[in-house]
């Protein structure tokens, strides 16, 4: 490790400093403090967890909502293991729900029972495609099983992953053509299509057939998860997973201060904060300095590749980063019926809902957000917390049957934000969201939709402004920058420890170790493994 030079005079010392108190940071810091670095981690906020925070936000009502992220998937179990987190969590048995828009069928997937699954396959007319089913969904498990241990490994060759898989014919599918080509190739039924291509759009703003193959990128991370691709319902809601790496970073011994803005930084390793509005505070609670500087032999960046150009001074990313989703919490007296009356409500919002994500629709909402409109109807994906795990409600809430909903919307891409106001283009997203879903159901949504204390509607609609104001994810994108291969590129440099391990930036003091780190997107933990095993391996 290179010393840095001297710092100003009253600057603090540290061997690494963490900028930004999400997931990532929180994994990052527990690993090196138990490696006996003396570890600082900085978050604006009142709160670490970032994107991965469980709230109450209904007055007077007992309900803490996953508030952004709310499914588990891709945290791998050597991180649980090595970080003893303390985690449960539940496997979902219905593992989606699709409605055929106009009419009262739908396609019941229920991973417990073969032969009702292809039963709602032939009721929409889908019997072959329920043939392809089960061999697509083996095909993606022989990638699965094959990549998702080498996240947390330093980055592979294309060749050795490509060897790893093993089958040319997957890699192919997975990783050389278009995903929807593929899809279009592999089954025949709209409705079936469409919801096979979801994996490949969530986050990403795509046309069906995607030529950057962006969408490809985004299906494989949405399918390798664990090495099944299993999305599965943390117990106690996000807040619990981001709670267990917080207590791990604590007991190692990091110093995680919250209300502390990082304002600046440079390549020698010296970061500048302020506190933020109400105060900055140390692990323990206290109040600390109104602002100060640390000195850092390494500078982990747990932010966007765009916040951290922007503290460093320097250019952000060209074309700039967007998101393309709205997300809305919701909190329900009970489920509402579905115009398919066949299907009990419990099963169909236990696992993904899919709401007017037809090949055709997804198409055209996808033409209508590239034309700068809000697509109508908005393609949704649904699923109900609580059927799954009731301890996010008080005892009260749970007794009534009470139930949340967390809708995430696709294709609405931040550009369709530009020149309107924040509160207006919530309204109007808001707006599409109830549309698309009242379309499926038997009766309109808000007519179930529970009241908080002061009689307002417990609804909460967070648009990409809204993720860009409040958790400095660029232009609301959930994954901080454009996901990338899982691979080294042709000719890449690896003569470090943190290009090797996919977290170099341009100076050597400073690492990635969020979610814009190569295989960092998601609640994952990946970005912070790796940057800490590159800081540990470096020396
Ligand atoms: C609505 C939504 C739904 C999602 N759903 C899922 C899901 O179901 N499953 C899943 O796996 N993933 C999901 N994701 C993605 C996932 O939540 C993120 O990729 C992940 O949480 C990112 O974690 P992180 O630690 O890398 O960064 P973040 O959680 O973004 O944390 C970065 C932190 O840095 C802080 N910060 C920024 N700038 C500064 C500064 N200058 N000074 C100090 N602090 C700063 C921020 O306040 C923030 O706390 C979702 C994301 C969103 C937004």
């Amino acid at each position: 490790m290179v010393t840095a030079p001297s710092p100003p005079r009253g600057t603090e010392r540290v061997d690494v400093a963490i900028v930004g108190g999400g997931h990532n940071a929180l994994v990052a810091a527990a690993y090196l403090a138990a490696a006996g670095r003396r570890v600082v981690l900085l978050e604006r906020s009142a709160e670490v967890g970032g994107a991965a925070v469980s709230e109450a936000p209904f007055e007077g009502l007992d309900a803490r909502l996953s508030r952004y992220s709310y499914l588990v998937s891709l945290l791998p179990e050597r991180i649980v293991r090595d970080l003893r987190l303390d985690l449960t969590l539940v496997r979902r048995r219905y593992s989606s729900y699709t409605p055929l828009p106009g009419t009262d069928r739908g396609l019941l997937v229920d991973t417990r029972d073969a032969a009702a699954t292809a039963a709602s396959f032939a009721r929409l007319g889908a019997d072959a495609d329920a043939a392809a089913w089960g061999p697509w969904g083996e095909a993606t498990g022989v990638a699965a099983r094959a990549l998702f241990p080498t996240l947390t490994e330093p980055l592979p060759t294309r060749a050795e992953a490509a060897r790893r898989v093993g089958d040319e014919a997957i890699w192919r599918r997975l990783v050389e053509e278009p995903i929807g080509a593929a899809i279009e190739r592999g089954f025949a039924d709209d409705l079936v299509r469409g919801v096979v291509l979801t994996d490949a759009l969530i986050g990403t703003f795509a046309p069906n057939v995607d030529p950057e193959l962006a969408a490809n990128r985004c299906f494989l991370y949405h399918v390798i998860g664990g090495g099944t691709g299993d999305w599965d319902v943390p117990v106690g809601g996000m807040g619990a997973v981001s709670g267990a790496m917080r207590r791990a970073a604590l007991e190692a011994g990091a110093e995680l201060r919250t209300g502390c803005e990082v304002t600046g930084l440079d390549p020698d390793g010296v970061v500048a904060w302020r506190a933020a509005e109400g105060g900055a505070r140390s692990s323990s609670g206290d109040p600390v300095a109104a602002e100060g500087l640390l000195a850092a032999d390494v500078v982990l960046a747990a932010v966007a590749p765009t916040e951290l150009a922007r503290l460093l001074g320097t250019a952000p990313p060209n074309p700039p980063v967007e998101g393309a989703q709205v997300k809305v919490n919701l909190l329900l007296e009970r489920l509402p019926r579905l115009r398919d009356a066949s299907v009990d409500p419990a099963a169909a919002f236990a696992g993904t809902f899919h709401v007017n994500e037809g090949w055709a629709a997804l198409d055209r909402a996808h033409a209508a957000a590239s034309a700068g409109r809000i697509p109508d109807p908005l393609p949704l994906e649904i699923y109900c917390h609580s059927l799954s795990d009731p301890t996010i409600l008080g005892p009260v809430l749970r007794e009534r049957g009470v139930h949340t909903l967390t809708v995430f919307g696709l294709h609405t891409p931040h550009r369709l934000a530009a020149g309107r106001d924040a509160e207006s283009y919530r309204t109007e997203l808001q707006a599409a969201v109830l549309a698309s879903l009242d379309a499926v159901l038997a009766e309109p949504i808000e007519s179930v939709v529970l009241r908080d204390a002061a009689g307002r509607p417990c609804l909460e609609t967070r648009t990409t402004l809204d993720l860009e104001d409040t958790l400095r994810l660029p232009g609301g994108n959930i994954f901080h920058a454009p996901l990338e291969w899982p691979f080294l590129d042709e000719g890449a440099e690896t003569a470090t420890a943190a290009q090797r391990w996919g977290v170099a930036t341009e100076h050597p003091r400073i690492l990635l170790a969020a979610a814009g780190a190569r295989r960092g997107g998601g609640v994952s933990g990946v970005g912070g493994h790796n940057a800490a095993m590159a800081v540990l391996e470096a020396g």
